[in-house]
C-alpha cells in the first residue's frame, strides 16, 4: 500500500483587510447590505443606480415593478410609498 496522493499546496489564507474602495461609482451601501435587500413591493432583487438627482438609489430588477428606492447616507429607504416609479 503507498499512499501517492499528491500533496496540493495548501491554498494561502486571504488577509482580512478590505481593499479600498473603488473610485467612480459609489452608492455607498455596504455589500452584504445590499444582498439582503429585496423590493419590498414584489420581492425582486435590487440593483445600484444613480437618481436624477445624482443621489444613490436602489431600483427592482422586476422590469414590471420598476420601483426606485433612494438611499440616505447609506441608509436605504425601502417604503413602497416613497419609491420612485422609474417605468417609461
Ligand atoms: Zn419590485
Amino acid at each position: 500500500m503507498s499512499d501517492e496522493g499528491p500533496t496540493a499546496p495548501q491554498p494561502a489564507e486571504q488577509p482580512a483587510e478590505q481593499p479600498p474602495q473603488q473610485p467612480g461609482q459609489d452608492p455607498g451601501l455596504e455589500p452584504w447590505l445590499r444582498e439582503i435587500l429585496r423590493c419590498p413591493s414584489c420581492r425582486s432583487e435590487l440593483r445600484d443606480a444613480i437618481g436624477p438627482h445624482g443621489g444613490a438609489e436602489l431600483v427592482c430588477t422586476n422590469e414590471a415593478c420598476a420601483l426606485a428606492y433612494r438611499v440616505d447616507d447609506g441608509i436605504p429607504v425601502m417604503l413602497v410609498d416613497e419609491a420612485r416609479s422609474t417605468r417609461a
